[in-house]
């Protein structure tokens, strides 16, 4: 076996089980705990990143681990939240890449920091926040985010990305493309309102929670706490039966295309993005195509929601590709719209 670095620990066959939310059962050859930049760097000098390829895991609430991982998994550890400047109205607020997602918002919520109550929950690090450019109830990352700070496994360099040079899109940035296996998020800055938040409540089902619970007037900490209770009602929780999240993108098609299906299916939902594109929730595609809470063998789909895939025990991560790849067959015969998978597939 190759000597990953003479100085940075690793671990040997490390299992990855607990380390993915979907809980599939592989192992890493090489697993390095990440605590600190130095390290990355020690991983440059000792010429890791250009001959072993590192795989960057933070929460694993993002990926399909398909098999056992030959090449080093680099689990990005990096902790701290600070405040970096602030003026009457707004802060700056610098997290490090592996603190949890949901401890920022909460820690926001609690220091009346407006800006990311509605992000709420997702699971995952600060670190792949920026990757797919998260996003729930009305929300991107992209509308709080200042600039992201990585490591550039190409050149040895602590490197800082400005917003307006992220690309960001829905569930998609420069992190998934150009900038693809080679920067390390190492960190990331937000603008949050001290004052005057912008309180975003016309999501449909956060707006009917709100008005059933008669907040006519919400702050942060009720849009906070009204998030936080609706997805647990409606996502299965990854401690309890194992999931990625939503498992495909919404795809945006063109508007002929819509209008075709329109006339053919009664109710489908669109929301036009554009003059000419149309999205359309994948969930609803593979629900009518028949797949809502169906199970074969350990895998299926939740019963709430059909744009989860769920390992019901024991699957394998083939297994579960195999079952999306099925769906993903079932959607395009059926509708004639292809299915992107969200979720990172770890080959
Ligand atoms: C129940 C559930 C609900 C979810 N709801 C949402 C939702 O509402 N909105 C949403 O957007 N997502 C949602 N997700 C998906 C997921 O939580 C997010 O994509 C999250 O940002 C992934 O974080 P992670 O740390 O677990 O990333 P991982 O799964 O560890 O990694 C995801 C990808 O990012 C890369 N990566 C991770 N860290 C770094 C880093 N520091 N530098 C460079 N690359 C890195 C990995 O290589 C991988 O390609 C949900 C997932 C689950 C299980």
């Amino acid at each position: 076996m190759a000597k990953t670095s003479p100085t940075v620990p690793f671990i040997q066959q490390a299992d990855l089980t607990g380390l993915n939310t979907l809980g599939v059962k592989a192992k890493a050859e090489k697993l390095i705990k990440i605590s600190s930049t130095n390290q990355l760097h020690t991983l440059f000098k000792d010429g890791v990143f250009y001959s072993e390829d590192p795989f960057i895991l933070g929460g694993g609430s993002n990926v399909l681990l398909k098999r056992d991982i030959s090449r080093p998994v680099l689990k990005i550890d990096l902790d701290g939240i600070k405040v970096k400047s602030e003026d009457g109205k707004s802060v700056a607020i610098f997290a490090a890449a592996g603190v949890n997602w949901h401890t920022l918002v909460e820690w926001a919520v609690q220091n009346n920091f407006g800006g990311i109550e509605n992000l709420a929950l997702i699971p995952g690090t600060i670190g792949a926040a920026p990757i797919q450019n998260i996003g729930a109830y009305g929300v991107e990352l992209m509308d709080v985010l200042e600039s992201t700070d990585y490591f550039d496994t190409k050149t040895g360099e602590e490197k800082t990305i400005q917003k307006e040079s992220c690309e960001f899109e829905y569930r998609d940035s420069i992190f998934k493309n150009r900038l693809k296996g080679r920067a390390i998020v190492t960190g990331i800055t937000l603008r949050l309102t001290k004052e005057g938040h912008l309180i975003n409540s016309s999501y449909r089902s956060l707006k009917e929670y709100l008005e059933i619970h008669d907040i006519s007037n919400p702050g942060i900490k009720d849009v906070f706490e009204a998030v936080v209770a609706i997805r647990k009602s409606k996502l299965p929780d990854p401690k309890l039966i194992g999931n990625a999240g939503s498992f495909f993108k919404n795809p945006v098609v063109d508007t002929d295309l819509f209008k075709t299906l329109a006339e053919e299916y009664e109710g489908i939902p669109g929301y036009k993005i554009s003059d000419n594109e149309v999205k359309i929730p994948a969930g609803w595609l593979i629900e009518k195509a028949g797949w809502k809470g169906k199970r074969v063998g350990n895998v299926g789909t939740y019963e709430n929601q059909a744009l989860v895939l769920v390992n019901h025990g024991g699957a394998t991560g083939e297994e579960i590709w195999n079952h999306a790849l099925t769906i993903q067959k079932s959607v395009s015969q059926k509708f004639g719209v292809d299915l992107t998978p969200e979720v990172n597939i770890v080959e």
